[in-house]
């Protein structure tokens, strides 16, 4: 989508900081991280979120679990650390294109706000 910011970032049209990339996903720091590590994991294709979803994005889905899993162990918060979709406007999703936070390096409370 030509107006999409994670579109723009996957595509390499503005910056991130960032953690990994192959064909499907990519890594970046978050601009405005809630923790000293937080990063999002974010599919190349232009989904809105989990309700965008179909069977075709499944190997997608579990990719984006598996590479949260192994940058979280690159930037030393494999001990513990939230991965977060917030899905749809009242969850408190402010960019509509898929993308799961992964937050880590302090005490996470339950429940979540
Ligand atoms: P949401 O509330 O949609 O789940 O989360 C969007 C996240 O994207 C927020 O944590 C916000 O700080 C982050 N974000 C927004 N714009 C940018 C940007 O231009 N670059 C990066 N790296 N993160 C961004």
């Amino acid at each position: 989508m030509s107006d999409c910011l994670f579109c723009k970032i996957a595509a390499g049209e503005i910056p991130a900081q960032k953690l990994y990339e192959d064909d499907d996903v990519i890594a970046f720091w978050d601009i405005s991280p809630a923790a000293p590590k937080h990063f999002l994991i974010v599919p190349k294709k232009h989904r809105i979120n989990l309700s965008d979803l179909s069977e075709e994005d499944d190997r997608l889905i579990g990719k984006m679990m598996r590479v949260s899993a192994q940058v979280a162990e690159e930037n030393g918060i494999e001990k513990g650390y939230r991965t977060i979709i917030n899905n749809g406007a009242d969850a408190g999703q402010v960019i509509f294109h898929l993308h799961m936070h992964v937050l880590g390096g302090r005490p996470m409370g339950w429940p979540p706000g």
